[in-house]
This record gives C-alpha cells, structure tokens and sequence, in this order.
C-alpha cells in the first residue's frame, strides 16, 4: 500500500526510540500479574510484556491482554545486516557510487514495534463529476476491497506503516523466548479501539484517492465496514544509523525480510557536465 509519496529523508524516526526505551523518564513499575518480576513501562502505554515469562497485561488492571497477540521474527543476525545495508547501498541509481566505501554504520539497534492489524472489508460508494467531458457528466462508483491494514500502536507518527508490508506468512503465536537477547520490545500505546478508527480513517483516505482516479470531483462518498478481528503484533524492525562524508543518516530494515523499508540517501553530487 503504497499511495503516500516516498521521502527519502527520515528525520524523526528516532522519535519512535526515543519515546520508547531510550527515554530516560521511565518512572513507573507494575508487578507481572503472572510471575512477579517488575515490567517497567513509560507515560502513556497501555499494554505491556513481562520479559522475563512473556504474559502480556493491560497496565491499569493488571488483567491478562485477551487479544491474540502475535510474533513476527528477526532472522538476521547483527553481522548480518551489515550485508544487507551495503546491498540496498549498491542498488538504485539515485545513490552515490562510492556510498559502500564512504559509509560506516553506527548504530544497529533491533525492536520489535507494537501493531495492531486490522482485518477489514470496506465499501466506499461514491458520486462524482467526470469533467474531462464536455458537458462533465455525474457517475456513480465504488470501491471495495479487503484490508490487513497495520496501524503503528506507538504515538509516534512517522514510522512509515503504509511502505511496510508485514510479512505474515511468518507470524507465529508471541512467544518471548524467541526474542534475541540484544532486542528491545516496545509495548503498545494504543487501545485496539483507537487502532480501528485510524485503521477506517486511513482507508477512506486512500479509497478517497482511488475515487479520484475515476471521477475529478467527489461530491458524495460514504463507507461501510466490516470488521474482521484485531490482531496485536510485535515485528522486527533495525533502527540503523549510518555516516557519510560526516553526516548522519538512518535506515529502517524490516527484519524478517532483510529489506529497507525506508533508508536516508545522501544527495548525490553530481558535477558540471
Ligand atoms: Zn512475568
């Protein structure tokens, strides 16, 4: 789903670590409703995972989470990804040539990030006026089509959902034990509910689009839904941080497929032909 134009610069991506686990004002502690051991857990989340046994609870009653809460796993290794930065690195015409030899990579942080996927079938009918006719004539139209559609379930805004592509094929039951050890997991900021409405904003937005494609002026369009279960899931995703020429840049990896979701490009300079 890629309707939203592609930038190349991520500028805040930090934002989704740093309001995380980087964040130096974890101030809070419950007790794991299951084993005991202290989950500690930052200012506006609301479902966390005990690290030690995996029993995932909603925060304010201390209640097991009842929503199936799935793994997708990482299956590189950090050596590894070293490899697969320099690959995107050589791929493309837009990157400079010397980009392998001139960069080093700083920074390899592994997380598994919090999403909600929510299974959606939605119907967006639509009025509107073809106006590359003459006279323009009104039509009638519709869209339907059937969504896993992710939601990030981190306040953070910008980590880029609609460039991902969560490979399911490999979701597994969430299983703690198969976390690396070097990993982080956030836990989840957002309620299932608060998921699904952005999950229907987000693609009335995009059937909106679509609409616009077949007529130039919408005058009328309204969405049916029909919702399908929530499914709450942890993905492997590196936060890599590179330098160029002095600079810093990041890249996203999705770690289950070892391919960049989305990576800084320095601007090629190119000389005066
Ligand atoms: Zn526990």
């Amino acid at each position: 789903m890629t309707f939203l134009t592609r930038t190349t610069v991520i500028n805040t991506v930090q934002e989704v670590i740093r309001h995380g686990v980087n964040d130096m004002s974890v101030v809070e502690e419950i007790r794991c409703s299951n084993c005991g051991a202290p989950i500690p857990f930052n200012p506006g989340e609301i479902v966390a995972t005990c690290r030690y046994c995996g029993f995932t609870q909603v925060i304010e009653t201390g209640k097991a989470f009842v929503f199936e809460h799935s793994l997708v796993m990482n299956e590189y290794k950090q050596e590894q990804v070293d490899d697969l930065v320099h690959n995107w690195m050589r791929g493309g015409f837009m990157k400079p040539g010397d980009m392998v030899r001139a960069s080093k990579i700083l920074e390899k942080n592994l997380m598994y990030l919090p999403f909600w996927l929510v299974h959606v079938t939605a119907t967006s009918s639509y009025k509107g006026v073809f106006e590359r006719l003459t006279p323009p004539v009104v039509k009638d139209g519709k869209v339907e089509k059937e969504y896993n559609w992710l939601v990030l379930a981190r306040k953070a805004t910008d980590f880029p959902t609609r460039e991902y592509e969560v490979p399911l094929k490999g979701k597994i039951p969430y299983d703690f034990k198969k976390i690396q050890g070097f990993a982080k997991v956030l836990n989840s900021e957002v309620e299932k509910e608060d998921a699904v409405e952005v999950a229907k904003q987000q693609i009335e937005s995009l059937h909106r689009f679509l609409a616009q494609e077949d007529v130039d002026k919408i005058i009328d369009m309204k969405t049916d839904y029909e919702m399908g279960d929530a499914v709450y899931l942890h993905a492997p995703i590196w936060f890599i941080v590179y330098e160029y020429k002095k600079e810093r840049y990041n890249i996203i990896l999705d770690g289950a497929t070892g391919t960049v979701i989305k990576g800084d490009i320095p601007t090629a300079k190119f000389g005066l032909i």
